[in-house]
């Protein structure tokens, strides 16, 4: 299997910019001088010497390959994410490569331009972090290659991330461990690493709980830390950018709204708009914005006291329990990034994201409860014109809806806590009488 990434290279930087440099075959999360996080650093100047309109052909020529890995959305863009890799090593769902949907309806009610859902959630896991964890899953499989001892791969979860690790784990041979706050994650999230054959931990604390402890945990080097702290996954997830301007011929829209807990996923995007603007496959930058359940808000109050330092907040439970973080991990390359997008931040209350994952269903989707948040901020900031009329936005969806029946099933029942259901759609409950059928029926068009 041929490796696209020969010839160029990357490695661990610190995000914080002390000097630090280090290989990314490493187990490493932190800078060992100044202790932030690390970042993957790319030789741009060596990506640089293919043009801009030669990485164009080499990405679409790979949309319509079908083979995997490289009809992988993430590693279609093999160069650009972890270079050195080499092809053997992948491992790929099949992952990337996901619908970029029009809300029209929405977008002209609303007055915009265009509004489109990017759905990351139809990935093989239902999440987005499906687009990190194949790239941490196959640097892990690179390092057992190399010889480097490690047992397991562990993470803390709200569930999705520990789907995403135990899916590609199992299909490495890889085993996995999940720390997952009990009873703060879905049915479908709790059983999916079950399913896959991971070591699940419930644990009677809260996401930020189980992060501690696998912080602690991983101190044991045989056992390697799998959130979003480890940039590997950052460097998966940043192609969401890159595929949403591909959508887009190339052109990005004016503003990106994406949901917010850990930050990971937000700096994740700056990423690779940036490194598309810094390779000249696009022009402009987009405007960047993050929103929160109003329960779990620390990046908002932040935001409000014009980015003051983090206060770490206990979370409050929200329906999207994904982002039911108070003290977020990425919280510095968060702000760093909504500073060089001219980025803002928006929160929703439980009716506010309830009502309107609500509406974007009418269109023909299903969507999570953080995709609500997002598409509430939407309706928000145009109300208060932050997104001015006729602009174009795009919403990362970041989960597919299927994962949260019992939050769709509570709103068209009107039974969930805080929320009003506006378009609320229960089954007709009727006698088997065509009479009462044709009644049911006669208002239908
Ligand atoms: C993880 C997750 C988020 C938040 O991403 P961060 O990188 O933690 O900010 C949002 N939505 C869903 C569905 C998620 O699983
Ligand atoms: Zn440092």
């Amino acid at each position: 299997m041929s490796t696209p990434g020969a010839g160029f290279r990357a490695e661990y930087a610190c995000s914080e910019g002390c000097g630090f440099r280090t290989s990314l075959w490493e187990v490493i999360y932190r800078c060992p001088r100044c202790g932030s996080l690390l970042e993957v650093s790319h030789d741009l100047e060596a990506l640089r010497a293919v043009p801009a309109a030669e990485w164009k052909r080499r990405f679409e020529s790979r949309f319509g390959q079908s083979r995997l890995p490289h009809a992988s959305g993430v590693w279609g863009k093999h160069e650009w994410v972890c270079p050195e890799l080499p092809a053997g090593d992948i491992v790929s769902l099949g992952e990337g490569r996901v619908p970029l949907k029009p809300l029209p309806r929405m977008a002209k009610e609303l007055g915009l331009g265009s509004l489109e859902l990017k759905e990351c959630g139809v990935s093989p896991t239902g999440s987005f972090k499906d687009w990190g964890m194949t790239v941490l899953v196959s640097a892990v499989k690179h390092l057992r290659a190399r010889g480097v001892p490690l047992r397991a791969v562990a993470c803390a979860s709200t569930g999705d991330t520990s789907a995403a690790l135990s899916a590609y784990c199992a299909a490495a041979g890889i085993p996995s461990v999940v720390f997952l706050p009990k009873d703060k994650v879905s049915l479908a999230q709790l059983v999916q690493p079950i399913a896959n054959g991971a070591r699940v931990l419930s644990l009677d604390t809260d996401f930020d709980g189980c992060m501690k402890l696998v912080q602690q945990v991983t101190e044991d080097r045989g056992l390697y830390l799998a959130n979003s702290m480890n940039s590997l996954r950052i460097e998966g997830q940043k192609v969401v950018a890159i595929e949403l301007c591909q959508d887009l011929g190339w052109e990005p829209p004016d503003w990106v709204v994406i949901p917010g807990g850990n930050l990971g996923n937000a700096s994740a995007l700056g990423k690779g708009f940036q490194m598309l603007h810094a390779m000249g496959l696009i022009s402009r930058l987009p405007r960047l914005a993050v929103a929160q359940a109003e329960r779990a808000n620390p990046l908002v109050r932040s935001f409000r006291g014009g980015f003051s330092e983090l206060e770490p907040m206990k979370a409050e439970r929200t329906l999207a329990s994904a982002i039911q973080i108070g003290n977020p991990v990425s919280f510095r390359r968060a702000v760093r990034m909504l500073r060089a997008f001219d980025g803002v931040v928006e929160d929703a209350t439980e009716s506010e994201l309830a009502n309107a994952a609500a509406r974007a269903d009418l269109e023909g989707t299903f969507t999570c409860p953080h995709t609500g948040v997002a598409l509430a901020a939407v309706e928000k900031l145009v109300a208060r014109k932050v997104i001015a009329p006729g602009a174009s936005v795009a919403v990362v969806s970041t989960a597919h809806g299927l994962k949260f029946a019992d939050f769709k099933v509570g709103y068209h029942r009107a039974t969930l806590a805080d929320v009003q259901s506006q378009r609320a759609n229960p089954p007709l409950e009727l006698p088997a009488e065509l009479g009462a059928v044709r009644e049911a029926l006669a208002s239908l068009g």
